[in-house]
Parts: structure tokens; C-alpha cells; sequence
């Protein structure tokens, strides 16, 4: 992958952002646009002027407090396309101008278990972009160096945008589901993550059906090449071998549990999801179906899914907003009027 630099611009002293004041319902305006100061970047650390920055459904579930918030007054916002604007100490190897992306993982600690075995994570000191530290709802953000993606500068930054938290988990949900070779994968919701994952299952030979409440999105599914695109809780044409729940919703998990074959793995993608309603073990789970969730992402994962969509870019439905609409965009979200990815621009 190549990646582009472009010329840095003065940096101001004070800069536009949304963050979050108090969590509550989308209508109840938990965003307010305030004023900051533009960060300076610590140790290891770069300042990213945001070029674009998607909006995903982890942003409404901190707006709205169904993921407590970690630090107040945050800025949401972690599927940044940006430049590499300035350099804290100890950083530089991004010079100045790079487009990068920056991701929901923020940090690790590299020496806990799982940060030792590949499985960073789950390191229990992760920390996370738009949660931990301010994110991408703001002309600038810092992160550290070592957890950026250098990007190339020739696909609008609006395209790139959805690929760094939808594409890059609904990668790992792909992995996660053990979908064999020209398998039959289930995809659970359509929304901006599906969207990008349906499209990698395509073109690596699966066969896709698509299960959403949105008649759109069925749309959509059908248009991008699934083999059949029904209600979320009908019955797929075909016993699945693989299945990922992209919607949170806990009453589909059964569902989709009962419709997998022998043998099959349904992968839970979202970090937040509804109560899930009892099992019945020999419908849900005998016969050796298995059950798993998706935790964030690997660095590895992130680096795997660009080359992989910088080889066969996928379609990229991105649906702009421009930057002093986040409320609106994030209002569309909650209500499905979204098809695709909404990205905040300019
Ligand atoms: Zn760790
Ligand atoms: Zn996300």
C-alpha cells in the first residue's frame, strides 16, 4: 500500500468538536458542539487533522449511555481518516502529511497475557479511541503512533472512513465465524459493518443471506450480490454454516442459532447487545453449534483487512454529513434512516 502525504497546514490554537455532555436518549441531544483547544500530542503520540470521520453505532451507544462513559465530556468519534499534522516526543515515523486512520483500539499494554499471545485485544488495559481519549467528532485528535494505519491518499477519505471500525471488526466477526470455503454465512442486520463484511464473504466465494427489518437494506444486500435477502427473524432459504449478528439484538441469537446446520458458529459482532432470551439446548446448541462474541480488533486485523481491501476495494456506501450535522447524523442512525455509513466531512 502506498501511502500519500499532503502539505500541513498552520495549526490553530482552538478548534470545533462534539462531545458528549449528558448520555441519554438521541431526541434528549446528549451531543453539544462546543469549542477546544486543539490537543497536544504526548509521548509517542501524533496530532491528526481529521479529514472524515464515520459514525458508527458504538457512538450512539456512548451517546446515549448504553456504554457508560469512561471520562467525561468525551469526544465520540473512532473511524478517523486524517493527516499526521505534528509529532509528540518520541514519535515521527509518520511524516508530516500522511493520511492515516485512526481506530476504535487506542492503546495495550504489550505485556499482559494476551498481549503477549496476539490477543491484544483483550488486553485488560486497552483503551479505546472516542472513549477513553477524544476522538474524531473534531477538526483534530491525538493518538499514538503505533496504533495508526497509514493510508493512501487516491480514495476519498469519506470511503475510508467506515473501513476502520465496521470493516476492520466486521473482518474479525468473518474470522470469528469459521465460515469454510464457499460456505453458506448468515449476516444478521445490514447496516455499515454488514455492508462491508457481505461484500469480503462474496468475493472470497461464500454464499450470502441476509437477514434485516430495513426493506432498503434488503435492497442493497441483493444489489451488492447476496443469494437471498429476507426479514430479520424469517428463516434463511438454506441451513448456514457460518452466521454473524450484527444487529443488538439479543432475541436474535436464537434465531439465528436455530438456523445454522451442524456444526455451525454464529459470531455476535456488536459490543453492546439487547437481553438474550433462554436457550434451548438441543434447538440452539446440540449438535455442535457454537456461540461466540467479537471483542474489538487486533492491530494485525486492521493491517490484514486494508491490504485486503486495498487489493479488492469493496463498495463503500458512505452516506455524508456534513461535520456540524453529528447530531443529525447519529439521530438517523438510531432510527435506521441510514443506508450504508454515515461519515461526518469537512
Ligand atoms: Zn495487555
Ligand atoms: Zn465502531
Amino acid at each position: 500500500m502506498t501511502s500519500g502525504a499532503s502539505p500541513v497546514r498552520p495549526i490553530p490554537a482552538e478548534m470545533d468538536a462534539w462531545v458528549v455532555v449528558r448520555p441519554g436518549p438521541v431526541a434528549s441531544h446528549p451531543l453539544e458542539r462546543v469549542r477546544l483547544p486543539v490537543p497536544v500530542p504526548g509521548p509517542g503520540e501524533v496530532l491528526v487533522e481529521v479529514e472524515a470521520c464515520a459514525v458508527c453505532r458504538t457512538d450512539l451507544h456512548l451517546a446515549e449511555g448504553d456504554l457508560p462513559p469512561r471520562r467525561p465530556g468525551t469526544v465520540p468519534g473512532h473511524e478517523v481518516v486524517g493527516r499526521v499534522a505534528a509529532h509528540g516526543p518520541g514519535s515521527g515515523r509518520l511524516a508530516p502529511g500522511t493520511r492515516v486512520g485512526v481506530a476504535w483500539l487506542r492503546s495495550t499494554c504489550g505485556r499482559c497475557r494476551y498481549c503477549l499471545r496476539g490477543a491484544e485485544n483483550l488486553c485488560p488495559a486497552s483503551t479505546y479511541t472516542g472513549w477513553d481519549a477524544d476522538g474524531g467528532y473534531a477538526a483534530y485528535l491525538t493518538a499514538p503512533e503505533d496504533y495508526l494505519y497509514p493510508l493512501p491518499r487516491d480514495v476519498p477519505a469519506e470511503r475510508q472512513a467506515p473501513l476502520l471500525c465496521a470493516g476492520i471488526i466486521g473482518y474479525r466477526a468473518l474470522l470469528r465465524c469459521e465460515l469454510p470455503p464457499g460456505g453458506r454465512l448468515g449476516v444478521y442486520g445490514f447496516g455499515a459493518s454488514a455492508h462491508l463484511t457481505a461484500q469480503i464473504a462474496l468475493a472470497q466465494g461464500a454464499t450470502v443471506h441476509v437477514l434485516t427489518r430495513s426493506a432498503r437494506a434488503r435492497e442493497l444486500a441483493l444489489e451488492l450480490g447476496a443469494a437471498s435477502a429476507g426479514g430479520a427473524a424469517d428463516a434463511p432459504p438454506e441451513p448456514l454454516d457460518a452466521a454473524i449478528l450484527f444487529a443488538p439484538a439479543g432475541e436474535l441469537v436464537p434465531v439465528a442459532l436455530a438456523a445454522l446446520d451442524r456444526g455451525g458458529t454464529l459470531a455476535v459482532a456488536g459490543i453492546h447487545l439487547s437481553d438474550i432470551p433462554v436457550l434451548d439446548y438441543g434447538r440452539h446448541l446440540f449438535q455442535e453449534r457454537t456461540l461466540r462474541s467479537v471483542t474489538a480488533n487486533t492491530r494485525a486485523d486492521g493491517r490484514a483487512f486494508l491490504d485486503l481491501v486495498s487489493a479488492h476495494p469493496p463498495k463503500v456506501t458512505a452516506v455524508p454529513y456534513p461535520f456540524g450535522a453529528a447530531d443529525r447524523a447519529l439521530s438517523d442512525l438510531a432510527a435506521d434512516r441510514v443506508e450504508g455509513a454515515a461519515v461526518l466531512v469537512g
